[in-house]
């Protein structure tokens, strides 16, 4: 075996296991698309899904989509500073409109766009401000700016949605422009950041405020607009927003918006936009149709999945399940032990429900949790479905009651 053979077959160790005993969770094939799919031939109902407002499977995107590979093609064979459309214009200008900012720049993913505005923005005069549960697009951007020759700027974490913390941060930076990096919705938890606090904060000692809004957009503020319009916050508090279309959108994308030079900057250096192809034509189609769709809207789809959200919440805790810090739609349900999580989603998915489990090194040990978001496009059967199966199984493997699984026996 050469070295690289060797390293993976010891790596993937875990993964034997877990496949031994049946209860390997991950790249489940979906036969079709959208929150009601199919897994080998058996329908299911996907509760671990980011599709929060059931567009996905939109008819109305998908004609769009349709449309968009007939008057162009699938791909564009090249990156947007050669290979731009009218389309990407046209949808960049709308949702700088739609989110409040001067500017906006897409990119193929939303990954992408964090990772390219971090390289692009960080130098040795800057301090980077991580909140200690940072998604891997903040980690990655930064752990590529730090590892640029000469040009390596500070990094510093504060503690998890600690205003406090970030403040003692700022005060103690060693470089001279800082910039803050939050989530207005954090992933795994469901938890949401003290934004107006940060937005003092930042005002305070002088730093840029970047709000990564991928799970808010769609799904907070009155008409969708996200954690800003929720809190009555504008460009002017955040100067910097970056935003997904793999989530309310119903697509793939990653935006960001800001000042139109700063936005003009990170166009012409950014690297993971500059060397990667554009974003494609049939998605940017089906991502305006998204932004038409919410638009129309108003307020009505978000009441909907606001509705959801709270009679699901109300019902996870009255079952007695733990959801954690969760205050949204993401409401994590602790299972607190890798086994028992694992058991979860196994039976779960027996029943036509499926609940990713997330688990070490995805988080903590004891924090291994089931993942469940409610959807728009979630029915009051899915749930009620949902509902009754957690209970019957959070009883029978004591996620409900705490006590221990006995041992495993093959
Ligand atoms: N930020 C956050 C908070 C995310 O959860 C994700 C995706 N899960 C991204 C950025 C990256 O977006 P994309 O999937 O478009 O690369």
């Amino acid at each position: 075996m050469s070295w690289i053979e060797e390293k993976a077959h010891a790596e993937l160790a875990r993964i034997r296991e877990a496949r031994e005993k049946q209860v390997y969770p991950y790249f489940r094939e979906f036969e079709t698309g959208g929150l009601h799919t199919q897994i080998a031939g058996r329908p299911i109902v996907n509760f671990s899904s980011n599709d929060y407002l059931g567009l996905t499977n939109d008819p109305r995107l998908k004609a769009a989509a349709h449309a968009a590979v007939d008057k162009y093609a699938v791909g564009l064979s090249s990156s947007r500073i050669q290979a731009t459309t009218t389309e990407h214009v046209v949808l960049e200008k709308r949702l700088a409109k739609w989110f409040g900012y001067e500017k906006c720049v897409t990119f193929t993913t939303g990954y992408q766009a964090m990772v390219g505005l971090i390289a692009t923005s960080a130098d040795k005069d800057t301090t980077l401000v991580l909140d200690s549960f940072s998604h891997a697009c903040i980690l990655d951007g930064t752990f590529l700016a730090a590892g640029v020759p000469g040009k390596a700027p500070e990094v510093r974490f504060f503690n998890h949605n600690s205003s406090k913390s970030l403040e003692r941060i700022l005060k103690t930076r060693e470089r001279k422009n800082a910039m803050v990096f939050v989530e207005g919705i954090y992933s795994l938890d469901g938890d949401r950041a003290p934004l107006k606090e940060m937005v003092e904060i930042c005002k305070r000692h002088d730093a840029v405020l970047v709000v990564d809004d991928a799970h808010g957009s769609g799904t907070l503020g009155e008409t969708g607009r996200g954690s800003l319009e929720d809190l009555g916050l504008t460009s002017k508090d955040v100067p910097i927003l970056m935003t997904a279309f793999s989530k309310s959108f119903g697509g793939i994308g990653g935006a960001l918006l800001g000042n139109g030079e700063v936005i003009e900057m990170v166009q012409h250096a950014a690297r993971s936009f500059l060397f990667s192809a554009s974003l494609p034509i049939p998605i940017v189609s089906a991502v305006t149709t998204a932004l038409d769709i919410m638009e129309e809207s108003g307020p009505q789809m978000v009441r909907e999945l606001h509705e959801k959200r709270d009679y699901m919440r109300g019902n996870l805790i009255a079952a007695g399940f733990e959801l954690g810090a969760s205050t949204t739609h993401i409401m994590p349900v602790f299972c607190r032990d890798e086994r028992k999580t694992l058991f979860m989603h196994v039976a779960l998915l027996e029943c036509g429900v499926l609940m990713v489990p997330v688990t070490y090194p995805g988080v903590k040990v004891g924090e291994e949790r089931l993942r469940v978001n409610v959807t728009r496009g979630h029915t009051q059967e899915d749930m009620d479905t949902a509902l009754e199966h957690l209970k019957m199984y959070g009883e029978a493997f004591f996620v409900l009651s705490g006590e221990e699984l006995g041992p495993y026996e093959d």
